[in-house]
């Protein structure tokens, strides 16, 4: 049995199967797992294992018939909560092109059923502004940006696509020159969603290449000042759709096609080691600063911060080998 045991900690895995698409369902086999009944179970009947089908566990599982809502109750309404007392959080999610990261962290934004994460959080974030003490002041304000090739561009104003990552004992880590909007309310941020998704299309176009090959890091951060007594506090979430997992097969990939997937490789490693160094308790060093991901979100990971790893997967067996690396990705990142 492979474990990702439950903990009190700060740091959560999460793993969720899409249902079959059209392709998969049109292929001979049915699905290749099976799911336990305390939601925590995945068992899959790899062929390339020739053994008994092997058991994963993590803090949840979701099934295929997983509804939106449900997603976001169990993943990041506890986030929501922390942040709303002045603590970071961060959620990312991982697994290959076309395993359903997008439609778990965005989905469907003008549809209140198939809404991913980041519309709900959002939503839920002003519902509890506008139902706080009256002494109360809220500022919320949002940034998107992605990391391509070890860069990072700014997707409210894609002139500015090589961005510093600095720190200072104010801020902590943080991107110089990131545009950050100051935003009232849900709709507004609907709006700076899909001005950044598009920019973010847009150049890919023009590119000739896909938008899975970046991370894209969608930012809130939320000032509270308790108007009696002038004291603030601050809170901030980073929600992080990572570039697919796929490896690039040998032989094929040249060219951009190679140094694309070497950087994915190396930061989605990276992420892989600052995940594992934070969980095993035992390492003194964290290595932030092997990639522009980790050292990015490195004031949101770790110490007091929530963190929810959510692992996207397909159920076809078709998908088996990037399935079993996304599965054994989250059980070593606990
Ligand atoms: P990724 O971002 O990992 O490449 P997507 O989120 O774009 O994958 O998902 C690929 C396709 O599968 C999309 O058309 C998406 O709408 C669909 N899809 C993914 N997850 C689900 C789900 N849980 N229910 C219904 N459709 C889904
Ligand atoms: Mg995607």
């Amino acid at each position: 049995m492979e474990t990702s045991d439950d903990s009190s900690g700060n740091i959560r895995v999460l793993c969720r199967f899409r249902p079959l698409n059209e392709k998969e369902k049109a292929m001979a086999e049915n699905i290749c797992v099976d799911f336990g009944p305390d939601s925590k179970t995945v068992m899959m009947r790899a062929e390339t294992e020739n053994s008994e089908p092997l058991r994963f566990v993590f803090d949840y599982v979701f099934d295929p018939s997983t509804v939106q809502s449900k997603i976001y109750k169990v993943a990041a309404s506890p986030i929501v909560d922390a942040v709303m007392q002045g603590y970071n959080g961060t959620i990312f999610a991982y697994g290959q092109t076309s395993s359903g990261k997008t439609f778990t962290m965005t989905g469907v934004i003008t549809d209140p059923e198939l809404m991913g994460i980041i519309p709900r959080m959002v939503g839920d974030v002003f519902a509890k502004i506008n139902n706080a003490d009256e002494h109360i002041e809220f500022t919320v304000k949002v940034g998107y940006c992605e990391i391509y090739m070890e860069k990072i561009k700014d997707l409210l104003d894609p002139r500015k696509n090589n961005l510093k990552i600095h720190e200072d004992k104010a801020r902590g880590v943080y991107i110089e020159d990131l545009t950050e909007s100051y935003v009232t309310n849900d709709r507004e941020v609907y709006e700076l969603m899909r001005i950044g998704t598009n920019n973010r299309e847009v150049a890919y176009t023009h590119m000739n290449a896909g938008s899975s090959r970046s991370h894209s890091l969608f930012c809130v951060t939320i000032t509270q000042t308790n108007k009696l007594d002038m004291s603030t506090k601050s809170g901030k979430f980073y929600l992080v759709d990572l570039a697919g997992s796929e490896k690039v097969g040998k032989t094929g990939a040249e060219g951009k096609r190679l140094e694309e997937a070497k950087n994915i490789n190396k930061s989605l490693t990276a992420l892989g080691q600052v995940i594992n160094a934070l969980t095993d308790g035992k390492s003194s060093h964290v290595p932030y600063r092997d990639s522009k991901l980790t050292r990015v979100l490195q004031d949101s990971l770790g110490g007091n911060s929530k963190t929810t790893l959510i692992i996207a997967c397909s159920p076809h067996p078709y998908n088996e080998a990037e399935t079993l690396s996304t599965l054994r990705f989250g059980i070593r990142a606990k």
